[in-house]
């Protein structure tokens, strides 16, 4: 049983009490670090000035620049001795980024999990089975210990090797899972060649999906093809891991807890707080952190904050799921684009498959949008005009969408690049 009800349920003026008294203890923290202590030195401020929560904003933003750029240690306000468990982002660009943790904070971290599992109704008396890798990534760990803290049996698979990811389901009576979204849609395809059907042959009934984008219509296929409902957990390394934001069973945008965070949405251009509603980066800072506290970390991702209070009685507010990164926005003949927008409008067409890849491309003065999509296996196999149907149909749906003509190539079911961690969806071969 993990439902910390008091804490879940709390009224907004006695959250923004505790968020207060947390954000003073956090800054008193911070400044300890060498980062922070002379951040505060330059913006010529002190602890002291944080009066009230909206003092935050005198506070400066921390970028994951500034992680890089004081890297390893800078940003540690304790000392090394009282340090038990280190973790990195999964960034594919630059130097990732580390976070370090006391006994106190894996403590508070799993607690989170813990609690965001048991929301979505994972049971002491299921059985879990962890499809994250295990190591620097948070999400094989952070899981581990929340589930195992719910007093779920958990199986610590690790990602990848499909086929043996099955037999443990069968054998070991598997009822929840937490899985990337493209990799649920691939192992999919696993089941089939198998000849099994989730429905029949496991007791799978619910799954964790996350850390990466996806589209509602993705969540969608992934709980037709497999009958059990999925869940969507965001987090980033630098706010822990999992458990930042996660579905209820309402399963109408993701609570995030803010007696653990504070939530701001700032418009990216202007860095001013946008409205309730109105869609911007996500800039969060942590309230419980010993080792390594970060404040207003702009987290480049966009999402809002969903209007009106949720019927599941919990009072942290809700965010919509992830519709981008600031920086993963295409710009294409002037045009924005993000990844999203296009998988959103393939998972909605009949006959596209499980898999598709961006390839960005530059024929003379032009920048081209080059779209390989996999396709149902009874189109590709099928007659060759009702290929070509659907090849129009999603240039025709795309353009409408994006407003480019993309280059469209079909191909076969299976067939393209597969990641056992989060997805490749772009691939910029446009000289820099
Ligand atoms: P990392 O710190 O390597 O775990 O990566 C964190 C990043 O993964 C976030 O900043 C998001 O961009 C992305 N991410 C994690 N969970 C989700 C989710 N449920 N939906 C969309 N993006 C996610
Ligand atoms: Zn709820």
């Amino acid at each position: 049983m993990y439902w910390e009800k008091e804490l879940e349920t709390m009224n907004r003026e006695q959250l923004a009490t505790l968020q207060l008294e947390r954000l003073q203890e956090t800054t008193r923290r911070a400044v300890q670090s060498y980062y922070y202590g002379k951040a505060f030195t330059d913006a010529g401020l002190h602890p002291k000035d944080i009066r009230t929560l909206d003092d935050i904003r005198r506070i400066p933003f921390t970028t994951k620049d500034d992680l890089r750029e004081n890297w390893p240690y800078g940003f540690l306000a304790v000392s090394k001795d009282e340090l038990i468990r280190m973790h990195s982002s999964s960034g594919t660009t630059g130097r990732a980024t580390v976070i370090f943790h006391t006994k106190k904070d894996v403590d508070a971290w799993t607690n989170l999990v813990a609690r965001s599992m048991y929301m979505a109704g994972l049971r002491k008396s299921d059985v879990f089975q962890n499809m994250m890798t295990y190591g620097l990534f948070t999400g094989g760990l952070g899981f581990h210990y929340g589930a195992e803290r719910v007093g779920a049996l958990t199986i610590p698979a690790g990602a990848g090797n499909s086929k043996r990811q099955i037999q443990l389901m069968r054998d070991f009576d598997t009822t929840a899972i937490h899985i990337i979204p493209s990799y649920a849609l691939h192992l999919y395809t696993v089941f089939e060649e198998l000849g099994l059907k989730p429905q029949k042959d496991t007791k799978v009934r619910m799954a964790f999906i996350g850390a990466e984008p996806h589209s509602e219509k993705m969540r969608k296929r992934i709980e037709e093809f497999y009958g059990f409902r999925a869940f969507n957990s965001y987090g980033l390394s630098e706010m822990n891991g999992p458990g930042v934001a996660f579905e209820c069973p309402e399963q109408n945008g993701m609570h995030i807890w803010e007696d653990n965070f504070i939530v701001e949405i700032i418009d990216p251009v202007t860095l001013q707080p946008v409205p309730d509603g109105r869609e911007g980066e996500l800039v969060m800072t942590t309230l419980l952190r010993e080792g390594m506290p970060v404040l207003r970390y702009r987290t480049k991702d966009l999402t809002r904050i969903l209007p009106g209070e949720c019927p599941c009685g919990r009072t942290h507010r809700r965010i919509e799921r992830i519709t981008g990164r600031t920086d993963d926005m295409m710009i294409l003949k002037g045009v924005n684009i993000f990844p999203i927008q296009i998988e959103k409008k393939l998972m909605e067409i009949p006959g596209v498959g499980r898999n598709f890849v961006i390839l960005l491309e530059r024929e003379g003065f032009n920048d081209l949008m080059h779209i390989k999509v996999e396709v149902e296996r009874e189109f590709f196999n099928g007659e060759l005009r009702h290929l070509e149907a659907l090849r129009r149909r999603i240039v025709e749906e795309l353009k409408s969408d994006i407003l480019i003509t993309p280059k469209v190539d079909l191909v076969e079911p299976d067939s393209l690049p597969k990641t056992e961690g989060k997805a490749v969806r772009v691939i910029d071969n446009r000289e820099k």
